[in-house]
């Protein structure tokens, strides 16, 4: 209990037991996204968002459009996720905290002026419809199983999106002539797209040079 006190002091004295990964990071993908759009016009990229990119003009083609190529990648499936934000003053964390729930791998990640993002559900569907009443309590019980203080948060945002998965749940990059296929990130495309990024520039430089 002294440890948890000592890592998360709002926690102190609520949990007897907690397991502790000093090397777990986290990010935020909408700060990720915002820096990687930076980084790429910096690098002299382009980025067009009209959906009316021909193929043919360009040397190659990396698809990773998700659910929308499910056309030719006709194993995947969605796996819907809910999650909500709030703000909550009266609560500090500093790190994720993950809760061991029997049915829901929740886990709740501060942000930064005391937002705290929850999340998230997995539901064996590509229902893209918005949060529903039972996600959002559970998500909401979780929060203040954590801490009785998120009893007065403010819900500023929910939100529901669809994980593209295949069978194993293991994303795949392969390549067919100059088209390479980016797909099944499942509930890790942020934490896994490097690596997957780096498959795709070994096809293309391995290759082409
Ligand atoms: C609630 C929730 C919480 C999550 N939390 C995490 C997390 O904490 N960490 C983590 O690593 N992952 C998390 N994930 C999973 C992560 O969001 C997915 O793995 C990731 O979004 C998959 O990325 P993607 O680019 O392959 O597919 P998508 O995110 O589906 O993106 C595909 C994009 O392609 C675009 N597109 C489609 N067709 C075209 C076209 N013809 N031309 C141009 N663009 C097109 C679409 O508009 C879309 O923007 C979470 C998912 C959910 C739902």
């Amino acid at each position: 209990m002294d440890d948890i006190a000592a890592l998360e002091p709002d926690l102190a004295g609520r949990f007897e037991k907690a397991l502790f990964f000093a090397e777990e990071g986290h990010v935020d993908p909408r700060v990720a996204l915002v820096r990687l759009k930076e980084r790429l016009l910096t690098l002299g990229g382009h980025i067009r968002l009209d959906h009316s990119v021909v193929e043919g003009q360009f040397d190659w083609t990396v698809d990773c459009t998700g659910m929308q190529a499910r056309d030719t990648e006709t194993a995947l499936r969605g796996v819907r996720g809910e999650m909500i934000l709030v703000r909550c003053p009266d609560v500090t964390l500093h790190r994720p905290v993950r809760m061991l729930h029997p049915r829901i791998p929740i886990y709740i990640v501060p942000r930064e002026n005391h937002v705290f993002m929850v999340g998230a559900t997995m539901v064996e569907s590509d229902d893209s419809r918005e949060i529903t009443v039972r996600a959002m309590s559970e998500l909401l019980n979780a929060l203040y199983t954590l801490h009785p203080a998120f009893a007065e948060a403010e819900i500023i945002e929910a939100n529901a999106g669809i994980r593209p998965s295949y069978p194993d749940n293991v994303p795949r990059v392969h390549c067919e002539g100059r088209r390479i296929s980016v797909n099944g990130m499942y509930r890790h495309g942020f934490l896994l797209s490097p690596a997957r990024a780096r498959e795709v520039a070994d096809i293309i430089f391995g290759q082409s040079v």
